[in-house]
């Protein structure tokens, strides 16, 4: 067991370490990050920020220095005792102590040592645990372990890209075996799935929120079982149903399992929702109801969050082939199976199979979109399956602050606002003071950020093509030719159609003077995966890379590879503007803008998602139509730029920075922070939904 070999390496005197690094929490907490990196800078970056790589690789000559170094103990000690009291401290969150909640996801987005994620969806659920830590929300994850991972993005040199495996190394990602009374894995059986599924369970700790992983890859299973949960949105259908099997009814069942009680389950997307029928199930044998009693119970007590916008986009699964799986669960329940088929049918399309978004939003009273303008979209999409009584809302999304905000922006804000803050983090007015901060020390803050963006680009550029002899015209499309010193723009998402990754190019020779202004001049940085089946997103990622590659754009225009949340990190806070262009309205929420504006990098959007709530006409730019065209929006952000975005930028007289633009860098962070922080989130799902289900439940 990797944990205990970690033990056994480290002195006795700061056995701790391995304590800390098994648990995220050290990812959004700064001493502990700092504690790491001053053991040893070089290999705290070269292990990419992994603290249990970190410690498998450091010698023991440095760990033998380490006891013997006063000052080091010192903050050790500092550090472990503060983890110690975040991880006892019990408070009571409210007066009205929210009930347990399970929180099931397909996937979750925690750090890049642990790739089960793909996108937003993820780090929006990962962001929710930390949060839910940090407020002592006492909920429970269940997702799934994805041993494949999603892709690792490679690039061809014909600018293609080339999906090739991201294994999870499970021995150095921060995952623990959840063993049963014999020490041995715990694995049980998916209930009354036929044929029969087995899974074993890892527990990732999450501040004081545990999540659980199932895992499909045992020696129990079939082998064409074993790899049910290889591949995170897998395009084989018949697998992804059984995935989403897996996960709902699995996932219930390992709660069941290992005796978590919890009265609120909280379905994040439709992916999970066969855990619905699991505590249907549950409840007839727990507590001796008849199914429609049950179905009652689990509509009064259940959440489900949808996050889109397209019904094309939801899963649909072929009557038959559910039918199939649950033979013996359907006999189980006591109903036929037209009754279990129903809870699946659209009643705008009831021939197309079964639909997990429909089932989620017919069998769970309280729903939400994830943004004001994404609920107007819902309720009109949905309209014919939304039942008076229900309760839809909207939650607008958010995102952890102190996991994705800069570390030297935070001691900057812990010295304006004292430490405090965070306990305060929602209150807009204790933002106003953020106005003192110094311009200039916020700037050369951003300033050091932009360049250890570029050097961290550079640096993985260099490492291909030490190690993989690529073509040189492959290292500068991918930034090696990058200058802190100019206006830099980010574009990093998933690459697809919607988002428009292509509209800053759509005029090659307007944007050409504007990234060869000889006094003012732009660079812009890509970066994106495309899903490996989405032939016009990769499509669409050649044509970035044609165009970075092209000597007429100076190197000035780069396409990063493979994003993941390392990448995001860089890019959020070492930019200067961040750049969003979906199509109106299909981009449900969006998460990137807010991670990017609470560092001061500002944002400039369509008025999709969740900017319309967010702008206020001083902390970023709005642009494009209510209805959206290419070259109406393309045309508006060049106008942008050349007359408004560029001279603030550089209208810097002598000082080396632009006040105008420190400005609105302040008011960015000042008003983003406490509205689209993940505490105003929790917040809002509380006061909507846990809290009220409360009362119903007693
Ligand atoms: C935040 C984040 C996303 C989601 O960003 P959007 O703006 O919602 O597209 C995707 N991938 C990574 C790595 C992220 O950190």
């Amino acid at each position: 067991m990797n944990k205990q070999l970690l033990i056994n390496k480290l002195p006795k005197e700061i056995q701790g370490l391995v304590d800390i690094s098994y648990n995220l929490w050290w990812s959004w907490n700064i001493e502990a990050k700092r504690l790491f990196e001053k053991i040893n800078p070089y290999l705290w970056l070269e292990t990419s920020e992994n603290p249990i790589k970190f410690l498998k690789l450091i010698s023991s000559d440095e760990l033998k220095a380490l006891v013997e170094n006063k000052e080091f103990l010192k903050d050790y000690k500092y550090v472990y005792a503060m983890f110690n009291e975040y991880m006892n401290k019990k408070i009571k969150f409210l007066e009205n102590e929210p009930l347990p909640i399970a929180y099931f996801c397909a996937e979750f987005g925690l750090h890049h040592s642990l790739p089960i994620y793909s996108g937003g969806l993820g780090f929006l659920a990962g962001d929710i645990l930390k949060e839910s830590s940090d407020m002592n929300i006492p909920m429970v994850g269940v997702g799934f372990m994805y041993p494949g991972g999603y892709v690792r993005q490679v690039i061809g040199s014909d600018g293609w890209q080339n999906g090739t495996e991201q294994k999870v190394i499970k021995d150095e990602a921060p995952i623990e075996r959840v063993l049963d009374e014999n020490g041995n894995h715990l694995i049980i059986q998916v209930p009354y799935i036929d044929p029969a599924v087995y899974v074993s369970v890892w527990r990732v700790n999450v501040g004081r929120v545990p999540l659980y992983l199932l895992d499909t890859e045992i020696d129990k299973n079939d082998p064409w079982d074993r790899q049910i949960n290889y591949r995170l949105y897998t395009s084989d259908m018949n697998q992804r149903l059984r995935q989403q099997i897996v996960l709902g009814v699995g996932g219930y069942a390992v709660l069941e399992k290992l005796g978590i009680k919890y009265n609120i389950l909280h379905l994040n997307e439709g992916h999970p929702a066969f855990a619905l029928f699991e505590r249907i199930r549950a409840f007839m044998e727990n507590e001796n109801l008849s199914f429609d009693e049950a179905v009652k119970k689990v509509k009064e007590t259940s959440v489900f969050t949808t996050h889109t916008p397209l019904a094309a986009a939801t899963d649909v699964y072929n009557f038959d082939a559910v039918l199939n799986y649950f033979k013996d669960y359907i006999t189980k329940l006591g109903i036929d199976k037209n009754k279990f088929l129903s809870f699946g049918v659209n009643p705008d399309n009831p021939n197309a199979g079964f639909n997990m978004t429909v089932f989620a939003f017919k069998a769970c009273k309280y729903k939400n979109a994830v943004s004001k303008k994404h609920f107007g979209v819902v309720k009109e999409m949905w309209k014919n399956i939304i039942d008076g009584n229900d309760k839809l809302d909207f939650v607008t999304n958010g995102v952890h602050v102190s996991f994705w905000i800069d570390s030297d922006l935070e001691e900057n804000i812990n010295k304006l606002l004292g430490s405090s803050w965070k306990a305060l983090e929602e209150d807009v007015d204790i933002w106003e003071k953020f106005d003192e901060v110094d311009d200039k020390e916020l700037w050369n803050i951003h300033y050091q950020r932009k360049i250890k963006l570029v050097n961290f680009i550079k640096e993985r550029v260099r490492d291909k093509w030490k190690n993989e002899g690529i073509d040189p015209s492959v290292a500068l499309a991918e930034g090696i030719l990058l200058d802190p010193d100019i206006l830099t723009i980010g574009f990093a998402r998933r690459m697809t159609e919607y988002k428009r990754p292509y509209l800053i190019l759509k005029d090659l020779n307007r944007l050409d003077k504007l990234v060869n202004n000889q006094e003012r001049p732009i660079q812009i940085i890509f970066a994106g995966k495309a899903h490996p089946a989405d032939m016009p997103g990769k499509k669409i990622i050649q044509q970035i890379f044609s165009v970075a590659k092209d000597p007429r754009f100076a190197g000035r225009i780069a396409f990063v590879e493979d994003y993941n949340e390392e990448v995001a990190k860089y890019l959020v806070r070492g930019c200067d503007v961040w750049l969003n262009t979906p199509k109106l309205p299909l981009e449900a929420s969006g998460t990137s803008g807010m991670k990017a504006s609470i560092n001061g990098v500002l944002h400039c959007s369509t008025k999709d998602g969740w900017w319309p709530e967010g702008f206020n006409g001083k902390n970023g730019w709005a642009f494009g139509g209510d209805v959206s065209d290419d070259e109406k929006d393309a045309n508006e952000l060049y106008n942008l730029l050349e007359n408004e975005i560029v001279p603030k930028f550089y209208n810097n007289d002598d000082i080396g920075y632009s006040k105008e633009w420190v400005a609105m860098m302040k008011e960015s962070i000042k008003t983003i922070t406490p509205k689209f922080g993940a505490r105003r989130m929790m917040y809002d799902y509380l006061n909507k939904f846990y809290l009220n289900i409360k009362e119903k439940n007693e």
